[in-house]
């Protein structure tokens, strides 16, 4: 009997550790721009220690099978339907239950609570602070002031959110105040879990007062229940273009304002950083000349597919595709002709890239000229 059940348990031990062998981390395909490393932060998730539905370490292992540099456990501060279940007086208990796991994934976990109030002026996130328990007060703006003395960036979530807001987001006076006061660090532009998930009123905010264009889940379920990885899906996110992969680091680059917000394959930021992200991830390679036209093959060699259009108004005396995507890690063979030169040198064509929202709502212009190899 003995040796039956220690058979059993080899058996058993074996089958564990390939389970385990089996388990491959994910990875993001992004590349690093003007020198910083573009790094993926999630500022925004919950799990049960407020109304999510995972217990704090399993977010530790989505992120790591998703290839995500970092997270933040926000926890509401008001709002905890699970109390009388998972008993804890202490805000901090998500974080610390999380963070041993973090260490050994190599996540960075970053302090975070959502300051939950009614509108105005609204949801916020405190990131990057000590202590969750010392926003645990009475009066808004003692909360937030809790939390700016800690040195937090300080996010507006879903500005946009229906329940709160109905029609567009609007901008009270009491944002003015957060913002005058160094409360009011970015805005989240794109928030996965809501139905309308992109911004643009934050969008122009965050360029008008000089804020952080943030992305996140918000996710309160298992993300696999909410985001079809085999079809390629991914968790709203914020690009992070940091000068080395560090929580320091991330917060410095956030606080000065070098984010973009990235979420079913389009991605919303500034545009000096959409610029060199397209720079970093687009080449032309192979252009042939015939007579009228060339062909030429564009290259993606990042995970963000590449939507291209032809600018209105532009291009007149040339011809090419009206609508084309450059898939992520792939290429797309192409035409141009121009109708009046026989034996060009070069040709130049200006173009949208529909899913690189540098302003508000609108595609970046971009201008490629193809010459033959
Ligand atoms: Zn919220
Ligand atoms: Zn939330």
């Amino acid at each position: 009997m003995a040796k039956r059940y220690s058979l059993l348990f080899t058996v058993f031990m074996l089958l564990t550790a390939s389970a385990i062998e089996a388990q491959t981390p994910g990875n993001i395909r992004i590349p690093d721009i003007l020198g910083y490393e573009t790094i993926t932060f999630d500022p925004h998730l919950h799990t049960v220690f407020s109304d999510g539905l995972v217990w704090p370490t399993i977010r530790v292992e989505e992120a790591w099978s998703e290839g995500m540099d970092a997270i933040s456990l926000t926890e509401h501060i008001e709002y905890r339907p699970f109390q009388r279940d998972v008993v804890a007086d202490d805000y901090n208990r998500a974080y610390d239950l999380a963070k041993p796991a973090a260490d050994r994934r190599d996540i960075l976990l970053i302090r975070g609570n959502e300051l939950t109030r009614s509108m105005p002026p609204g949801h916020f996130n405190a990131l990057f602070h000590e202590d969750s328990n010392k926003l645990a007060v009475t009066e808004w703006r003692d909360a937030f002031r809790a939390a700016r003395d800690q040195g937090a960036f300080m996010l507006w979530n879903h500005p946009g959110w229906n329940q709160q807001q109905p029609g567009p987001a609007q901008w009270h006076q009491e944002h003015t105040w957060l913002l005058e006061n160094d409360m009011l660090h970015g805005i989240e532009v794109i928030n996965g879990l809501l139905p309308v998930y992109y911004s643009p009123e934050a969008h122009q905010w965050c360029l008008d007062y000089g804020l952080a264009i943030i992305g996140s889940s918000d996710a309160h379920n298992p993300m696999a229940m909410d985001i079809d990885f085999t079809a390629g899906e991914h968790r709203a996110m914020t690009l992070v273009f940091a000068e080395e992969r560090s929580v320091e680091a991330i917060k410095e680059a956030m606080m000065n304002q070098r984010t973009a917000a990235y979420f079913d394959n389009m991605i919303a930021g500034r545009e000096e950083h959409l610029m060199a992200l397209f720079q970093e991830s687009f080449e032309i390679e192979s252009v042939t000349r015939n007579r009228y036209s060339f062909s030429a093959v564009l290259r993606n060699h990042s995970d963000i597919p590449i939507r291209l259009s032809g600018k209105p108004d532009a291009n007149e005396s040339v011809e090419f595709f009206h609508r084309l995507t450059v898939p992520p890690q792939g290429s797309a063979e192409i035409y141009i002709s121009d109708l009046n030169q026989e034996s060009i040198e070069e040709i130049t064509i200006d173009l949208i890239v529909d899913n690189f929202l540098s302003l508000p709502g609108q595609g970046m212009p971009v201008r490629l000229t193809f010459r033959p190899d």
